[in-house]
Parts: structure tokens; sequence; C-alpha cells
């Protein structure tokens, strides 16, 4: 009998496997493909390491600017492949190695939770993993739009991108979320033609709007197509390629990708017959414990209704769920937060609140911005065009901040503590910041929020 049995590997179910060895519990992890799930196997990772090709190439194009003369650059789509494959099963060997130093018993086969424990089937052979706990953590997959069938080729999900075997030249990209600005920002950078198509009114939907227009300004000089506020028709396969109706016009790429969200995997895995309570396919649980409706059984990652879907989220989740098994205790997630950063060339990173978020609260804000344009090292490094908004109650503590441009992914930490130890704004701004870097511009859009300004 284990302490707790986890159904699915990835970095819900793996954090949480990892995490137990620190009170002691036995574990079993069970998992039907990899270690690693969708973030190393077919999300951050591989798109992070395309991301990274992306960022050499369009340095290499913009060398001479700086001085530095060679022959335009080509990309070997082949060797970056390999590249990203080789990223990907280092890290799902260490994890593995990791798993094993903590001594988890990794099962391989599908998990369908059952009372007491989990029923593990594996090529027609079944087994019955008894468990005082059981965490569910199945994870998530791409959804689709009618009209747009996933045949793996001509029309595909991010699964099939991160492995194409050649650079399409022509696509268009159906949802302008995180995915879509990603694929679209690595197909652009290495000279791609990008339709990109998005719903609502803006790109990143939900994302600080002028720190959205900073990417956007990027995408356009960059050439890819952005409508925004338009729906697709049901694409037509023709002799030239994809065809993708929109409004009166149309275009015709070499493949579509479809990003448009998505969806719990929960069918299947003994819910119903469990009586626990979902939501779509998502699964409630009590946000400070992870618990569902049916005690002793937790829920963490892309399933759980009303958390975001990220690796760093699961993660989190699965540390709130063990503490609470191993000691009784809830340690619940400072949702509030949660950093998202978005890989895009230029990063768009946000945590907390956007201003129209807060006045929808019913807060009232003061909202200070402060743009790279006149930032040392900003200038150094030839990427002006970022910008950093905080957003601060009035007489009272900062709650939101958005940055885009170079490195956002990495500076939005500070902003993270700024929101999580909900800091006044004369508070965080009376640390200096090192000279020259990016970061004073998040210095800067501090000292305004106080009410006192530098530069
Ligand atoms: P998303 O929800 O971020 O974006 C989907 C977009 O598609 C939305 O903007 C939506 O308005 C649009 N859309 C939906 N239907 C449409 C239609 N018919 N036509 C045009 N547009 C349409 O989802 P995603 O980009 O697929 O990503 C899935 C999840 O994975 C998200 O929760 C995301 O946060 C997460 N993710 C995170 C990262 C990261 O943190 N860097 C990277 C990749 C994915």
């Amino acid at each position: 009998m284990y302490d707790v049995a986890i159904i699915g590997g990835g970095p819900g179910g793996y954090a949480s496997a990892l995490y137990a060895h620190n009170f002691g519990l036995s574990v079993a992890l069970i998992e039907k493909d990899t270690v690693g799930g969708t973030c190393l196997v077919r999300g951050c990772i591989p798109a992070k390491t395309w991301l990274q090709t992306a960022e050499v190439f369009a340095t290499v194009a913009e060398a001479a600017e700086f001085g530095v003369e060679s022959s335009s650059p080509n990309l070997n789509w082949q060797v970056a492949l390999a590249r990203k494959q080789k990223v990907v099963d280092g890290l799902v060997r260490g994890l593995a190695g990791l798993l094993k130093a903590r001594k988890v018993d990794v099962i391989d086969g599908y998990g369908r939770l059952v009372e007491g424990g989990v029923e593990v089937s594996n090529d027609g052979e079944t087994q019955m993993i008894e468990a005082r706990n059981v965490i569910v953590a199945t994870g998530s997959v791409p959804s689709s739009i009618p009209g747009y069938a996933i045949d793996g080729e001509r029309i595909v999900t991010s699964n099939e991108a991160l492995d194409w075997e050649h650079q399409p030249r022509r696509v268009a990209i159906i949802g302008g979320g995180v995915i879509g600005c990603e694929f679209a920002s690595i197909l652009s950078d290495v000279g791609s033609e990008v339709y990109l198509f998005e719903a609502l009114d803006q790109i990143l939907p939900g994302t600080e709007p002028d720190v959205v227009k900073v990417l956007a300004r990027t995408f356009k000089k960059k050439g890819v197509k952005v409508h925004t506020n338009t729906m697709v028709g049901p694409a037509e396969i023709t002799a030239e390629g994809v065809k993708v109706p929109f409004g009166d016009e149309a275009v015709t790429v070499d493949v579509v990708l479809v990003a448009v969200g998505r969806g719990p995997v929960t069918e299947d895995i003994g819910l119903e017959e469990a009586g626990i309570e979902t939501d779509r396919g998502y699964i409630h649980v009590d946000l400070a414990t992870m618990m569902t409706s049916k005690p002793g059984v937790y829920a963490v990652g892309d399933i759980v209704a009303g958390t975001p879907q990220l690796a760093h989220s699961g993660f989190a989740e699965g540390i709130a769920a063990v503490t609470h098994i191993a000691t009784g205790v809830a340690a619940p997630v400072d949702f509030k937060a949660i950093p998202l950063v978005v890989y895009t060339h230029p990063e768009v990173a946000s945590v907390g609140l956007t201003e129209a978020q807060a006045i929808e609260a019913g807060k009232d804000v003061v909202v200070t911005d402060h743009g790279m344009r006149g930032v040392g090292r900003a200038i150094i490094q030839g990427q002006t065009g970022g910008t950093v908004k905080v957003v601060a109650e009035k007489d009272g503590p900062i709650i939101g901040a958005s940055v885009a441009g170079p490195g956002a992914g990495e500076m939005i930490h500070e902003l993270m503590y700024a929101v999580g130890w909900e800091a006044l704004p004369e508070e965080a701004a009376a640390f200096i910041h090192a000279h020259p870097t990016i970061s004073e511009a998040i210095g800067e859009t501090l000292l305004s929020a106080a009410g006192t300004s530098l530069h």
C-alpha cells in the first residue's frame, strides 16, 4: 500500500512525486508514455528550444548593425530539430534519474481511479496499485475548431509542429494566444510567411494592451499578417495547399497550426464512478488543499477548474496537494502572484492584475509605466521597443505588473515578489537597480508609482 499514487507524470504529477520525499511518503507514479508530460516532451521545453534557435538566427541576421559582418544566416532545420530532441531527451532522462533517486516507483501503463487506489492497464494486463491517497494529474491536449480536423500533416497542433521535418514556408495560425504567438515568433524570425488569426480584439487576450502592442509592432515589422477580430471559415485542402477563408478573403498556405486552447484529459479515468465533481471535464477542487469532492483524491495541473494551465502552476498545486496529504495542513498556492511568460521575441511577461482587471474588480488604481527608449542597456542591445507597466491600488500595494522587451521573462520575477508580498510602491522603489540594466525600467516605473521619478 502506497501513501500516494499519482496518475500522470507531467509537471503536476512528477512535482508531486518528487516533493513527497520531503515527508518520507511512498509514491507510485503511473504514466502511459514517458515521464515529463506535455511540458518536457511536447510543450514548454521543445517550444523554447525552437525559440532559442529562432533568436540565434535573428541575432545573426541583424549582426551587421553591430559591426559584425557575416553572410546571411542559413537555417539547417534538421540540426535544429535534432538539437531540440537532444534537449528534450536529456531532460526526460534527468527527470527519470531524479525520480529513481527519490525512490518513486514509476509504473508504466494507463491508470484509472478505483476504490482503494489505481487500476493500471498495460498491453491487456491489469494490476491494482493500492494507495491511501491519489493525485490525478492527467493534463491536457490541444483543442480544435469545426472545419479544422487535425490530420497531422496539413492541419496540425503544436504537438506535430514541434516535430516538423522541414521548415514550412507559408503558415496560417488559428488562435493568437500564447502558443499562436510563440509559433508566429519562431516562424517569422526564420523567414516563413505567417498569418495569425485571433477571434478577439487583440493577440494575447487578457494581457495588458500596452505591453501586447510591443509584440504586435514587432510582428508587423517582421511581416506577420495579424488579423484580430477575425473568425476563419472551414479549411479547404487544394492542390496548392490549404485554403483558409476569412471575411471576403482567403489565404492559401502549406500548413495550418490550430492553437485555440487546450482541453482536459479526464475521460475514462474513473472520475464519474468515483463521484468526483467536474465541470466540462475540468475537476473541481478545494483550492486551499487541491482535494476533489472525494476525500483522499486530489487533482493538480491542467485538469483543475479555474487555475492557470501552466507547468509552474502544476508544480505549485502538486506541492500543495502533497503537503496536505502529509501534514493535514492546508498550504494554499498564492495564485495571485503566478507569473505568465510568453517567450516570443521580444518576450511578454505579466503577474497579477492588468489595469482593466483591477478596475473590473472595483479597485481604485494608480498605473505607471516606463518605456525602454531611453534605457541605456536597451539601446546598447538595440532593443528599445519594450515597456514596463505597474498597477497599484491607490494608497495601497502593487497588484499587477507587465513587461515587454528583452529578458522580460526573467525580470518579471522581481515584480512577482512585489505582488506576492503586497509591497507598497515606495517600499519596492527604495531599492536601487544596477546600471546599466534593462531592469532599470522597472526601477523607474516603481519610482513613478511611488509618486517620484528620476529620468
Ligand atoms: P490560449 O487560450 O492561450 O489561446 C487561444 C487563443 O485562441 C485565444 O486567444 C482565443 O481567443 C483564440 N481562439 C479561440 N477560438 C478561435 C477561433 N475559432 N478563431 C480564432 N481564434 C480563436 O491557448 P493556447 O495558446 O492554445 O495555449 C494553451 C494553454 O497552454 C494556455 O493555457 C497557455 O497559457 C498554455 N501555454 C503556456 C505557455 C507559456 O506559459 N509560455 C506556452 C504555451 C502554452
